[in-house]
């Protein structure tokens, strides 16, 4: 019974349409779920009280660069990801939007300019969800299924969202963080896929690996960056092999770009989270490529455009 966590409300469900056994590679492997939250180096949270919104576009763009170099990486290591982009950085990159979606990756929506969904009422939310994904669709010609929220904005105060997101047309989020953090995280959610209640969309947490009674992150982000690499892969082998489950990581562009400008005035805290081991990431993330097998969120899940047979059922 692992899907049974300390949750008295709302009642969450274990999603029931993901491939059961999962996804495996041909040599066993089981497949793990690689993604991409494209945006800029100014636009993260760490730095959001240091930059307005409205001066983005005075920086320096750096997010074509380096999401292109990613492009080239997955394409020598044979991966295919998911790309979690912003509607502001798609509206002034359409080029890089249909490069995503033309080299086979799954296009899929950051909200429009990184705004937590914390700070969002229900109805700017929705705004934000719909704009950015008719914006992707239109822009690539693909169906948008998956939204990630700006640093992992959804948990136990703002569950609403799920069900906005499933009214927008979106089949799943990535947006929660079952963990402690200080600035997000909902540590009693379920680790693995899961819907809030019968016809809401699938959540899709980011990993965590269980030990000692307590989940800790291992899917990604600073944690990464931080810890050494052989930790990691540890990790992650633990919840293939220990949970049965596939695991979902996540990386930004500006974190393979150690010659990123820095950010003047930015805090200690905030400058360490940013900056630490940039120069290592790239090696460390070829060799998360080759240790594991990886491909799209919606073929790991079984994620499917619309409602239907194998979905919410006939
Ligand atoms: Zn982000």
């Amino acid at each position: 019974m692992r899907h049974r966590q300390p949750i008295a409300e709302p009642r969450m469900l274990p999603e029931p349409n993901r491939p059961r056994p999962p996804l495996t590679a041909a040599d066993g492997r089981i497949t793990n779920a690689m993604s991409v939250d494209v945006e800029d180096y100014f636009q993260v949270s760490a730095f959001e009280d240091l930059v307005p919104r409205a001066r983005w576009d005075g920086f320096e763009s750096r997010v074509v660069a380096n999401t292109d170099r990613i492009l080239g990486l997955f394409e020598q290591h044979g991966v295919r990801a998911t790309f979690f982009v912003l509607g502001w950085v798609a509206e002034r990159h359409p080029r890089l939007v249909r490069a995503i979606a033309d080299a086979g990756h799954e296009l899929a929506s950051h909200g429009f300019d990184h705004t937590r969904v914390s700070g969002q009422s229900p109805r700017a939310f929705r705004e934000d969800v719909v704009r950015t994904k008719g914006l992707l669709e239109d822009t690539a010609g693909v169906a948008v299924k998956g939204y990630r929220a700006a640093s992992y904005s959804i948990g136990r105060d703002n569950l609403w969202a799920l069900d906005v997101l499933g009214e927008a047309g979106y089949r799943y989020s990535s947006s929660i963080y079952p963990i402690r953090h200080d600035l997000y995280g909902m540590p009693e959610a379920p680790r693995f896929a899961f819907r809030l209640h019968p016809g809401a969309i699938t959540e899709l947490p980011v990993t965590t690996v269980r030990i000692a009674g307590r989940n800790w992150p291992c899917g990604g982000g600073g944690f990464f960056r931080l810890l050494p690499y052989a930790l990691s892969r540890w990790a992650l082998r633990r919840v293939n092999r220990r949970d049965g489950e596939p695991g979902i990581f996540y990386f930004h562009p500006w974190e393979i770009d150690p010659a990123q400008p820095r950010m003047a005035g930015a805090s200690r805290r905030a400058r360490f989270r940013h900056y630490l081991n940039l120069s290592r990431m790239e090696g460390r993330l070829v060799r998360l490529l080759q240790d594991f097998a990886w491909d799209r969120i919606d073929r790991v899940f079984g994620i499917q455009v619309s409602a239907g047979v194998g979905e919410d059922g006939p």
